[in-house]
């Protein structure tokens, strides 16, 4: 199966973050996707426009990414703005990229309040993480996209059976 695996761009490596620092997953099986072109690349925060460094964002009141994509919950900035659209914005080109390719599976950086699809942090920004998802991790999960943290790649090996 040569599925191609949307990846968050900062796992790969790229200084994408906040804070201008990456989250490079040494896996050999990203080696092996990546010699067979079958990564396909995606910052979301980027996407929507956001620079680096930017401020940190966690969604509000321990929410989770579902409820930012109904609108019943609010992503913000540490300094309190409300950066909820352009949070979706970098969903929905995510999601637009994932479906240009074909991507059947993403792998996301876990705990952003945009990819994180095991654990966030609940907008205290006192470094508290509860179980949930980011608001890219809940819209591609919303259109059938599987979505795996870097805690997950082994299972995604299983998954593919390659
Ligand atoms: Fe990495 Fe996703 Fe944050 Fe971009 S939005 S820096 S890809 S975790």
């Amino acid at each position: 199966e040569n599925a191609k695996i949307l990846i968050s761009a900062c796992l790969l490596g790229q200084p994408v973050r906040y804070d201008g620092g990456a989250r490079p997953a040494l896996h050999p099986a990203l080696d092996r996707w990546r010699e067979q072109g079958r990564l396909v690349v995606v910052c979301p925060e980027l996407a929507a426009g956001f620079g680096v460094p930017r401020p940190p964002a966690e969604i509000a009141e321990g929410q989770s990414g579902p409820a930012v994509l109904a609108g019943t919950a609010r992503v913000i900035e540490a300094g309190g703005g409300d950066v909820s659209a352009p949070y979706v914005a970098g969903a929905e080109a995510a999601l637009a990229l994932a479906r240009a390719h074909g991507c059947a599976f993403a792998i996301l950086t876990d705990g952003s309040p945009s990819c994180g699809s095991a654990f966030i942090y609940d907008g205290s920004f006192g470094g508290r993480r509860h179980a949930g998802m980011g608001v890219t991790a809940a819209l591609l999960r919303a259109h059938g996209v599987e979505v795996f943290a870097e805690s997950g790649i082994d299972a995604l090996v299983v998954r593919l059976g390659a």
